[in-house]
């Protein structure tokens, strides 16, 4: 059997342990230290541009931590209704249901994947009749791919409904031009695993508000008052990030305007080797004011028959040791959240049943694209 073709997997730079070797010889092996404070320099400096430069980062363990924090931040409680994307990895809705409140599920577009805005407004239309407006909306850059900002964004301020942004797979993508991780009252990063840049786990908080960071690192750390003895005044939480993990962060910065190019050249890749087959799509940027990291390159059928199928291919793939995977399972078809409401026309459901990421990683060998080319013309021949 030839050696396994991952998904995304992580992809060093280099300088990340020197970062970590800094950390052991000030013996700063705490979830505190010069590195997580170089590492939040670092990403607010990699989101800023001439117009917005006042950006607050927390690094934290996780993106699902940063998500919940944002979440208490703007104040949702047991009982509240949150906006969430249906097409989404779980982490996206997970915390909504730790603190007791419901998610509204919306139904993706075909342009970007992402939070359909005529479902959105529909539903929160029909939430506000109901007797409940929707305290936040999660919204999604799933695969990279930037949602509808503008539209999404617009209708969010006419009801007044704060937009947090999951921008945990879309590090390094933009949208006319700014960054992802920038639009939201609050924006959260990942660097998970196989994420376009990890620190082995990790999340980051963003936001331009200076007394929501200062509360989120508060909570990060166990919501100790000011005393010398420990009290607590409120519930906290232990989601600050390691030194350690900030020292791998730190190497990965210094490469991630690298992996993106690489990301999205692996996407070129695939439209070359598909783009002109009529069975299916190769997903890209609607139009020049999206710019995609393309974290996973993705493809779907444009129907499942017997012969070609989503299924069909990711099993021939697996049989020659090459990792592909059906799009993410929508949160409305999930047991766990069978009875949230939800508002749409199924498109993600058939774009889940249809569609497949293939392998991504920034660190494919021209060897491995190779086994990766020939295995997919092999199928389709
Ligand atoms: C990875 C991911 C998260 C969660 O991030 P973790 O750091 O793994 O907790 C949240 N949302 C989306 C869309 C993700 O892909």
């Amino acid at each position: 059997m030839k050696p396994k073709i991952w998904l995304s997997s992580p992809h060093m730079g280099g300088n990340e342990q020197k970062y970590i070797n800094e950390a052991f010889e000030k013996n700063w092996i705490a979830p505190l230290g010069p590195n997580v404070s170089g590492f939040e320099e670092d990403i607010k400096k990699y989101l800023q541009n001439d117009d917005i430069h006042n950006f607050e980062v927390a690094a934290l363990s996780s993106g699902t931590a940063a998500l919940h924090l944002a979440l208490i931040l703007l104040g949702v409680e047991r009982g509240d209704e949150v906006i969430c994307q249906s097409m989404t990895f779980a982490a996206s809705a997970n915390p909504i249901a730790y603190l007791g409140a419901t998610p509204i599920f919306i139904d993706s577009e075909l342009d970007t994947l992402n939070l359909s805005p005529e479902y959105m407004e529909e539903a929160i239309k029909d939430r506000i009749k109901k007797g409940k407006k929707p305290k936040a909306i999660i919204a999604v850059h799933l695969y990279g791919m930037p949602y509808k900002i503008d539209e999404i964004h617009k209708i969010a301020g006419e009801y007044d409904i704060p937009v947090i942004e999951d921008s945990a797979e879309a590090l390094g993508s933009s949208y006319k031009g700014q960054k992802c991780g920038t639009f939201g009252e609050i924006n959260i990063l990942s660097f998970n695993g196989n994420k376009i840049i990890t620190t082995s786990g990790g999340g980051a908080l963003v936001t331009q508000n200076a007394a929501l960071k200062k509360r989120a690192v508060f909570l990060a750390t166990q919501a100790r008052d000011e005393a010398a003895h420990y009290q607590h005044s409120e519930i906290g939480y232990n989601y600050r990030m390691s030194n350690i993990c900030a020292g791998i962060g730190r190497g990965q910065m210094e490469v991630l305007d690298q992996r993106v190019e690489q990301r999205r050249n692996m996407n070129k890749f695939y439209n070359r080797l598909l783009g002109n087959f009529k069975g299916l799509t190769v997903h890209n940027e609607p139009d020049n004011d999206y710019f995609c990291n393309h974290w996973l390159s993705v493809i779907s059928f444009n129907s499942n028959s017997e012969k070609l199928s989503r299924e069909g291919l990711r099993m021939h793939m697996e049989q020659e040791n090459i990792e592909s995977r059906p799009l993410w399972k929508p949160m409305d078809m999930q047991p766990v959240f069978s009875d949230a409401p939800y508002y749409g026309e199924r498109t993600a459901e058939t774009l889940f049943e249809n569609g497949l990421c293939l392998p991504s990683g920034s660190n494919l060998t021209e060897e491995e694209i190779e086994r990766i080319s020939e295995s997919i013309q092999k199928y389709f021949k």
